[in-house]
């Protein structure tokens, strides 16, 4: 998932809800504390993560507990233009209801670790120059979210943990940058402009071997979604990554409960 330089610029558009009368019928937007108005919406079909399928809908408005992270991801989620986007091809997209939804659950599935506040923005465009690519990140930390995120079969958990996984990587010091270079196999090459130069033989996906923070980005992904093909494949990242991360969340979870 591409990667590149951006100069941030914050533009803000807050949403701004119209004032609606109140008639019997009307469903109040008001929700207790905790929890948040989901406006009715319709509702695609999907499998349940039990095998259960379940069919299109129209979802009544209602109100919802809040995903983990709520009042952290809401302002995160953006609904204009992410300022000085290079691809002018990618057109701009209005989340639905149930995109955003599905947003927040996935955020909320993500641990504290990845709260970042050099995250500037999830953006909504509607195809990558790079498709089926599904997310798109820039190196001042704004994320981009494509129609095929939405794909049947995609993890939006996953795409989540790349993308800020290479934000992750960019805040790295440099102490601990030289440490996963080196546990990772990445060499620098002779000259002094040096890029870094892959040297280990595993990949869990085949671009890993472009720079060391996609390769970062994938193995932090596999970290969390098949933890044992990283294992596998490349071992010494397997037990460095674990070490720092995972086991962090881990016990964030069990202080939770
Ligand atoms: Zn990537």
């Amino acid at each position: 998932m591409k990667s590149f330089y951006l100069v941030f610029l914050c533009l803000f558009a807050a949403a701004v809800p119209a004032f609606a009368e109140y008639t019997p019928n009307n469903i109040s937007n008001e929700c207790d504390k905790g929890r948040h108005h989901v406006a009715s919406h319709p509702r695609s079909a999907y499998y349940r993560s039990d095998g259960t399928y379940v069919s299109a809908a129209t979802v009544r408005s209602h109100c919802r507990d809040n995903q983990n992270g709520f009042e952290f991801w809401r302002d995160k989620i953006k609904t204009d233009r992410p300022d000085q986007w290079p691809y002018t091809e990618e057109k701009s997209k209005k989340w639905s209801v149930e995109e955003k939804e599905k947003l927040l659950d996935a955020l909320g599935n993500l641990g504290n670790l990845f709260n970042l506040d050099s995250i500037k923005g999830i953006f909504r465009l509607d195809r990558s120059i790079y498709y089926p690519n599904p997310a798109s990140v820039s190196k001042d930390g704004k994320i981009v979210i494509y129609d095929s995120a939405f794909d049947a079969g995609r993890s939006l958990d996953g795409i989540l943990t790349h993308e800020i996984s290479h934000i992750l990587y960019w805040n790295l010091g440099k102490s601990e940058k030289d440490a996963y270079l080196k546990i990772a196999g990445w060499e620098k090459s002779g000259n002094p402009n040096a890029q870094y130069i892959p040297t280990r033989d595993g990949y869990v996906e085949p671009d890993g071997r472009l720079s060391p923070d996609e390769d970062f980005a994938n193995n932090m992904e596999y970290l969390f979604s098949n933890p044992q093909k990283l294992r596998e494949v490349s071992p010494k990242i397997f037990i460095w990554l674990n070490e720092k991360y995972q086991k962090k969340i881990n016990s964030n979870k069990d202080v939770k409960k």
